[in-house]
């Protein structure tokens, strides 16, 4: 089957799925509200889910060029102990690729080479849609509209046109944690790849990427909205007593490259990711917590998964009650099981609970990492046809 697609959003969710709808034969416009297309998203680790997913969308070599495999770190204590170890080369038997990290804007470009230039429309906001006429979706833009087969709603957690097509859901709430984000100016010298470090109510973790610097980030427990005058000086006075090379990562950084953000997420999992011809997809289908590390690689998956389904399907609407059916149980346990681990991480204060939690990692078979990870990564991505 083909046909025409408009896909609202053009972050990795949406770029994604413009690649996939693509590669199965459909006109595809995606219409992205940025004026300009900024590096939003410092830095991303992708499992081999989300690197599969690449491979299906044909652009997973390039993603593994401008991508960084992790194979060593793991989790610490403030005081630099170790909770659990990363064994990267054991996950890559496992599943043919680590973790990787890479660069949001690396990704994002990528996708975007792998369309022409004329499929993605910047500085277009999309407030409404119209669907009164049967088997097409208008797609008001200005003075004008766009009508396509399908809409392919893809406008981030906030997406206003989600609350258009589910307004009695209660949309994204705050999880009870900020996050903020650095990247090093220039390359340091670490001893491992990816650490996270638990401690009272933060965590405090780093990654690499191939350029040989690296992103570090900092989720606090704390009130949604608090911001510091010096983002920098309010770290150092956090974090800078922490285990090597926390402090050193802190003195990488320019003031100005340290990003900030609440963490919303939609902890109400939506009843549909599908309204008649308009499928909903990414951050505005399943918004998730950041702790797995999964949001984009779920994102990645929500593409592929569609493109199959209009592939192989005779209709659109059995393709869009496939896409509903392997979509929402998957991505919705994985936004449960990564606020769980945004429970057991970052957010937990009580200093008993927290020995607890430490005592039964540390104890944990080896092995339980791997499968833990494997549980969300192990995943193959069905046939474009
Ligand atoms: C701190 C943090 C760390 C993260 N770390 C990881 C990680 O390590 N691994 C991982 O896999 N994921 C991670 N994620 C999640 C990941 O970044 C997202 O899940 C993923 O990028 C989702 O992409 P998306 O395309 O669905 O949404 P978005 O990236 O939000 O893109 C939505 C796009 O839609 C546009 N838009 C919005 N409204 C409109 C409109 N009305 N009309 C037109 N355009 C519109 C926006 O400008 C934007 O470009 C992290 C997220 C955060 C916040």
């Amino acid at each position: 089957m083909s046909g025409s697609a408009v896909v609202v959003g053009g972050g990795i969710g949406g770029l994604a799925t413009a690649v996939g709808l693509r590669r199965i034969g459909w006109e595809v416009t995606v219409l992205e509200r940025a004026p300009v297309l900024a590096d939003v998203g410092g830095g991303i680790s992708l499992h081999a889910n989300g690197i599969r997913a690449l491979e299906a969308l044909g652009v997973g070599a390039a993603a593994r060029t401008a991508a960084r495999p992790q194979y060593t770190g793991g989790t610490r204590t403030p005081g630099g102990s170790w909770l659990t170890r990363l064994d990267g080369a054991a996950l890559e038997r496992a599943l043919g690729a680590p973790v990787v990290g890479i660069r949001w804007a690396a990704l994002h470009r990528l996708l975007r080479e792998a369309l022409p230039s004329e499929c993605l429309v910047i500085g277009t906001e999309v407030a409404a849609l119209d669907s009164s006429i049967p088997g097409r979706v208008r797609v008001p833009v200005g003075d004008s509209a766009l009508e396509a087969d399908l809409v392919v709603v893809a406008d981030g957690v906030h997406s206003r046109l989600r609350g258009r097509l589910f307004p009695d859901h209660p949309g994204p709430v705050y999880s009870g944690s900020t996050v903020l984000r650095g990247l090093t100016e220039h390359p340091v010298p670490l001893a491992s790849d990816l650490e996270l470090t638990w401690g009272k109510g933060a965590e405090f973790g780093h990654i690499t990427f191939a350029d040989g610097r690296a992103e570090w980030h900092a989720v606090i427990k704390a009130p949604p909205g608090i911001r510091h005058a010096d983002t920098l000086a309010a770290m150092r006075s956090r974090f800078g007593h922490w285990h090597d090379p926390i402090p050193a990562l802190l003195d990488a950084t320019l003031p100005d490259a340290v990003l900030h953000h609440d963490i919303h997420e939609l902890a109400t999992p939506l009843p549909a990711f599908t309204a008649g011809r308009v499928v909903l997809l990414g951050d505005a289908a399943h918004a998730m917590t950041p702790n797995l590390g999964q949001g984009a690689s779920q994102a990645l998956e929500d593409a592929v998964t569609l493109a199959a389904a209009l592939a192989t399907e005779p209709t659109v609407e059995s393709a869009l009650a496939r896409y509903d059916a392997e979509r929402r149980p998957r991505s919705q346990s994985v936004a449960r099981a990564a606020r769980q681990a945004g429970r057991l991480g970052p957010l937990l204060t009580h200093p008993l609970a927290m020995a607890l939690r430490n005592t039964a990692v540390r104890l944990a078979p080896s092995g339980a990492t791997i499968r833990a990870v494997l549980r969300f990564a192990d995943w193959t991505p069905p046939s474009l046809g």
